[in-house]
């Protein structure tokens, strides 16, 4: 039997290397070895690791539509990547767009980076960005959009093992990483392996060493290698390439999940301006796509409608998949809406980080998070348990004696993101409802109800509960959900919650005098008139989460009437398993012929790839967390229709994958 390839290394907080300093040069305690050479680094990078990948020529010669890809190993203090950046500036044509991966097991801290750049003031510029994104130093692929053109994935975790679970292709390998002298265990031949089979037929590699290891290795794996002349005293190095990289043998036990071809893509059609919309028509048209948002109402009229939404998480005590994706989605929403909201400054600002705290309201839910804590060494800037000073931190008083608090997490008006996402360039809003989706060839008519169509090259549905409305979406199993949320206009000077505070449902700190609750949780409910039970229900959820404040409030004078409360009601789309759909759309018909094989036997996986609507995508089925799972979602879908490395570990991907439930079902059925 094929050993389904889904492991994950733990989630886990990782080590920040000591140094010491000399004269402004880091120095690694651990490795006895240096991350740059002092004064000149710069022009080392430069020769070792650009020159001899000839990235100014190929740079300055790059026409495609997809970006180039630099993978490196071991980042170290960014000085290489952030050359490379440098010299893709100064060299790539204006409409060329540059993807950088990094590994690095032992993340500097952001005062040590800061620290270290420092001593490149000609990279100033590009180096306040990346410290200003720099990331928790939490195992996982964090992704930074360094502007408009460029982005760089930090996948933090060993290297070997962070390649292998990488998806995705890399044209320029930099070899980097501690001496093999000082740090053996990461030049194995299986570092080889791996940056063989993620590497582009062509695909090129310079590293500073000519270690026998090394070379032995990269011949081993199909690297051809050449001595050329090193850096200043150095008299030699390696530089070479692989013309044919191995086959990805990992889809051998998945071949249902092998990507769909990738293909032109010049205008794409989003259907549906929600947060999954306007997310993804947002990631497209940074990319350069010209993208059409199809909606019926106006952006963020449905279940993203909301005067608030939280952005927050429930991680489940033992890590699963769904609570991977979901912790990613978080620290990305998380940066991803500080750069939002840094980039383009409003009056009323779209996103507020709060902080929020997640109340354990039982023995039982105190376990679970104690269980959680125990099971993930995390960051406390991440998220740290609370038993005392509950009342302090939220501001108002808690009756819990046990809470976790997410301190970058927070909330955020959905309907100002919608729209702030669709004010691009490249993107038109078009008001419409879309009926049927035809295929011609590579391309897609999108027909209106309106009797109008659309042409486009590719097509994204993400119109929430409607998603599979259309004929080749129509076997993905949807479920509707009804949330009401209740609003409340609260005197002035009262105390209020200062963060958002969760437990059975949230609630936010108030805005503009508003405090919003809720939201109801009705499954299987496709009503959305705003309902006095509903009302009533969030009311006991609030009263139960926060009695002390809501006796206050009461004895204030305030009365919590369910007649009174104003709201709003949406209907969110579901899926069975909880776990949003993002990727391409499954030919269901024939997976459940060319798969039924699996129904007799699972462990007898035939080797048909998975076919799918080329160039039919879809990002749905994100409940009431949205927020968290959205953003992310939108960079999957648009790094694979542009063909460019993923911001999940492949197991991850897979897991959003909207044909998972086709063949979970034929397994169960067994
Ligand atoms: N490229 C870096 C730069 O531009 O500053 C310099 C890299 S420094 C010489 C080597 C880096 O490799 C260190 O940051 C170290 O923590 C990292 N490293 C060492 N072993 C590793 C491993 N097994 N997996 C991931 N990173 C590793």
């Amino acid at each position: 039997m094929t050993q389904r390839p889904n492991a994950l290394p733990p989630l886990a907080a990782l080590t920040i290397p000591a140094l010491t300093w000399n004269e402004g040069a880091p120095h690694s305690t651990a490795f006895d070895d240096v991350y740059f050479t002092r004064g000149d680094g710069r022009a080392e990078t430069e020769h070792v690791f650009l020159g001899a990948n000839h990235l100014p020529e190929r740079f300055a010669a790059w026409q495609h539509a997809r970006a180039f890809v630099i993978g490196e190993t071991g980042f170290g203090t960014g000085l290489n990547m952030l050359c490379a950046w440098a010299c893709f500036e100064q060299h790539a044509p204006a409409s060329a767009r540059l993807h950088l991966l990094s590994t690095e097991k032992f993340p500097l801290d952001q005062n040590s980076l800061i620290r270290a750049l420092s001593a490149w003031p000609s990279l100033a510029g590009y180096s306040q960005k990346l410290c200003a994104l720099w990331p928790e130093a939490v195992s996982g692929i964090h992704r930074l959009h360094l502007s408009e053109r460029v982005t760089l994935d930090l996948h933090f975790g060993d290297t070997t093992e962070r390649l292998s679970l990488l998806d995705g292709q890399v044209d320029a390998w930099f070899l980097d990483g501690f001496a093999p002298s000082k740090n053996a265990e990461m030049w194995q031949p299986e570092l080889f392996e791996a940056m063989a089979a993620r590497s582009r037929p062509g695909a090129t590699f310079a590293t500073f060493t000519c270690a026998g290891i090394v070379k032995r290795g990269l011949k081993a794996a199909g690297f051809s290698w050449q001595k050329v002349p090193g850096f200043g005293r150095k008299r030699e190095m390696l530089a070479g390439h692989i013309d044919t990289p191995p086959a990805d043998m990992r889809r051998q036990a998945t071949p249902w999940f092998t990507p769909p071809t990738a293909h032109t893509a010049n205008h794409v059609v989003v259907i549906g301006a929600g947060i999954a919309g306007c997310s993804v028509a947002a990631a497209l048209a940074k990319r350069g796509l010209r993208v059409t948002v199809v909606e019926r109402d106006a952006p963020g009229a449905g279940g993203s409608g909301n005067r608030q939404g939280a952005l927050y998480v429930k991680l489940a005590a033992e890590t699963n998949h769904q609570s991977r994706f979901y912790f990613a989605g978080m620290l990305y929403s998380q940066r991803w809406l500080n750069q939002l909201a840094t980039d383009v400054p409003l009056n009323t600002p779209l996103w507020q980080p709060s902080g929020v705290v997640q109340l354990a309201l039982s023995d039982k839910e105190i376990t679970r998070q104690q269980r959680f804590m125990d099971r993930h060494s995390l960051p406390e800037t991440v998220v740290t348990a609370q038993s005392e000073g509950l009342s302090k931190l939220v501001g108002v008083p808690i009756n819990a004696n046990h809470g976790l608090f997410y301190p970058q997490a927070g909330w955020v008006r959905p309907k100002l993101l919608c729209e702030q996402l669709v004010k691009h360039p490249n993107i038109t809003l078009y008001q419409g409802e879309v009926t049927a989706l035809h295929q011609q060839g590579n391309a897609w008519q999108i027909e209106l109800v309106s009797g109008e169509s659309i042409n486009a090259d590719q097509v994204v549905v993400a119109n929430a509960t409607l998603a599979n409305q259309f004929a080749q979406t129509a076997e993905l199993p949807l479920q509707q959900v009804r949330g009401q949320v209740s609003e409340m206009a609260l005197p002035e000077g009262l105390q209020a919650p200062q963060r958002v505070v969760c437990a059975g449902g949230y609630v936010s700190p108030p805005v503009e005098g508003i405090l919003t609750f809720g939201a109801s949780f009705i499954p299987n409910n496709t009503t959305s008139n705003v309902t006095a039970d509903d009302h009533q229900r969030n009311i006991d959820e609030l009263r139960q989460a926060l009695p002390d404040w809501v006796a206050q409030l009461e004895a204030s004078g305030l009365a919590l009437s369910a007649e009174d409360l104003k709201g709003r009601a949406a209907v969110r789309a579901a899926s069975p398993d909880k776990s949003p759909y993002a990727g391409p759309v499954p030919k269901a018909d024939i997976w459940q012929h060319v798969y039924a094989v699996l129904r007799k036997d699972a462990s007898k996986v035939p080797s048909t790839q998975g076919e799918h609507y080329s160039g039919l995508w879809i990002t749905t089925a994100h409940g009431s967390r949205g927020l968290a799972s959205a953003p992310l979602c939108a960079e999957v879908i648009a790094s694979r229709i542009c063909d460019e490395p993923l911001p999940l570990e492949q197991p991850l991907v897979d897991h959003l994958h909207p044909g998972r439930r086709i063949i979970s079902t034929l397994v169960r059925d067994q």
